[in-house]
């Protein structure tokens, strides 16, 4: 089953909220970056959250950035994404091992101490930036307290990564739940009641739940509304000419020392770890087309 993101309203629009299955974006990310079970786990939350926070933005030309930088082995998480929720991130240290805490991945020991970091760009002079302290470094109590605290907005997200025995990624996915201005007290009631008899995201999806109903049994007895669907990707969008381009903006000296090491230049893509390399002629062409471009503004590099 391909990745898709619902979105949804309840209670007469009291209630709005998102959910996902994402095994695919999860297990790309897993290969690509050949990440330890406990990074896919880490990882695999966060692109599930973002890709659904994507979702919730409004401009074509819109992202957001999910952060995690923690004293812990794993030290930071990047995860990005885009107004359509497609996602591509990456962890600062993909192997870390560490052992499994009451039963579980410890993706909170593997991030440790440190914060959390919402970037959204939406075109601005300067993003919008919204930080808080990690609760637990297990990611869904950290959204569910920033999104309470930086946004004002009280939510219930639910995050799960679940392993195979060989380690590939078995399920994957979650919802957010979050409450509107002026929601009826018998509204919150009932969702409470509804969040505590809930059984874990990978439970869930491990039983066959698709997205839908796992808002169904969230949002139970709340009149929901299933207003849209998409399917989402782990989707990079570097590229050679992208990389290209930012040889060409290398300044002379750095370009002169690329050929006096004498190699092909390798360049990785940190998001997908895709590698572009460029032949010592490449280079030179590069070179010769700098100092030109250097000689006929006629002064110095900028
Ligand atoms: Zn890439």
């Amino acid at each position: 089953m391909a990745d898709y993101v619902v979105r949804a309203t309840a209670a007469k629009e009291q209630i709005r909220a998102f959910s996902i299955t994402s095994k695919e974006m999860t297990e790309y990310a897993r290969k690509a970056h050949d990440t330890s079970p406990v990074v896919t786990a880490a990882l695999g939350r966060t692109m599930a959250a973002a890709s659904m926070m994507g979702t919730m933005m409004k401009s074509p030309t819109d992202v957001m950035t999910i952060q995690l930088m923690g004293a812990g082995p794993m030290k930071s998480l990047t995860v990005t994404s885009d107004v359509a929720g497609n996602v591509k991130g990456f962890a600062a240290n993909p192997q870390v091992i560490l052992p499994a805490k009451n039963g579980k991945l410890d993706v909170g020991g593997a991030i440790g101490m440190g914060v959390l970091r919402v970037i959204r760009d939406l075109g601005l002079k300067e993003p919008y930036v919204g930080t808080v302290e990690l609760k637990t470094g297990e990611v869904a109590e950290d959204l569910t307290y920033y999104f309470a605290t930086s946004e004002q907005t009280p939510s219930s997200v639910g995050l799960g990564v679940l392993m195979t025995p060989d380690n590939t990624v078995d399920v994957a996915g979650g919802f957010i739940v979050q409450l509107m201005p002026d929601t009826t007290d018998e509204v919150i009631d009932r969702l409470e009641e509804n969040i505590k008899k809930l059984e874990p995201v990978t439970t869930m999806l491990k039983n066959g739940m698709t997205p839908e109903d796992m808002l169904s049994t969230v949002l139970e007895g709340l009149e929901l509304c299933i207003t849209d669907k998409s399917n989402v990707g782990f989707v990079c969008d570097c590229s050679r000419e992208r990389v290209h381009r930012s040889l060409s903006a290398l300044g002379v000296e750095d370009l002169n020392s690329i050929l006096e090491d004498d190699k092909p230049v390798e360049v990785r893509c940190q998001f997908c770890n895709k590698d572009y390399q460029f032949s010592l002629d490449e280079i030179r062409k590069i070179l010769s087309a700098r100092k030109e471009k250097i000689s006929s503004s006629g002064g110095e590099e900028q």
